[in-house]
């Protein structure tokens, strides 16, 4: 089994850069955030206890995310290659995340920060689109649908997520800060961070990481 993991800002495009790495990689692309937004829409338990800290802008407990992406792992099976996105981003999920791994007979192998400057996320974050039905990710300006309104992939309708407003975004930015932002040391520590010019567009990120995955093999 092979793990690695996006990290970055809001907005700094790991669900679109992930979205392409596991069209083009073995990578599958496991999202903690699309899990719950299918949990809530689904109004199963997971739903309904992850709602409001959604709405918030506040993460979710790490028991609930520990869970999903542990039962995640064991339906799809140990023997493939996960990206995380979104995951994890507390000290507690990323050592529980380490033991998981270690259960498995497996460890992390590489993680990419997504270096975005804060100007650029806002403005991504404001025009972002995401399709209600596949959960494919647009933007109003950057990268439009071709009829407004309709996924291209699957001709679903596109929506604004309800925590994509201004006083909730301010908030993840800044529980981003405090709880997620530690984790780039972590990591650098441990001589397995990569960081990613992620300003461009979505293909050249997924480039820069798809070559450092290249060389490894
Ligand atoms: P995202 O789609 O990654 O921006 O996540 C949307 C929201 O889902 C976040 O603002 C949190 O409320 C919740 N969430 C997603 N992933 C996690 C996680 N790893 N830990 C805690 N909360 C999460």
């Amino acid at each position: 089994m092979k793990t690695i993991l996006l990290l970055g800002a809001p907005g700094a495009g790991k669900g679109t850069v992930a979205a392409r790495l596991a069209a083009t990689t073995p990578y599958r692309h496991v999202s903690t955030g699309d899990m719950l937004r299918e949990a809530v829409k689904a109004g199963s338990p997971v739903g309904l206890e992850a709602r409001a800290f959604m709405e918030r802008g506040d993460l979710v407990p790490d028991e609930v995310i520990l869970r999903i992406v542990r039962e995640r792992i064991e339906r799809e099976g140990a023997s493939g290659a996960y990206m995380f996105d979104g995951f994890p981003r507390t000290r507690a999920q990323a050592d529980g995340l380490d033991a998981m791994l270690a259960s498995f007979g497996a460890k992390l192998n590489g993680v990419f920060l997504l270096v975005v400057p804060r100007e650029v996320l806002i403005s991504r974050i404001a025009g972002r689109r995401v399709c209600r039905q596949c959960g494919a990710v647009y933007h109003v300006v950057n990268m439009p649908t071709r009829v407004e309104g309709v996924c291209d992939r699957c001709g679903g309708p596109t929506y604004q997520r309800p925590d994509d407003n201004e006083a909730t975004v301010a908030n993840r930015l800044d529980v981003y800060e405090r709880q997620t932002r530690e984790l780039i040391d972590l990591y650098r520590a441990r001589g397995i961070l990569h960081e990613v010019d992620a300003a461009g567009s979505p293909e050249a990120t997924r480039d820069r990481i798809a070559q450092v995955l290249a060389a490894w093999v």
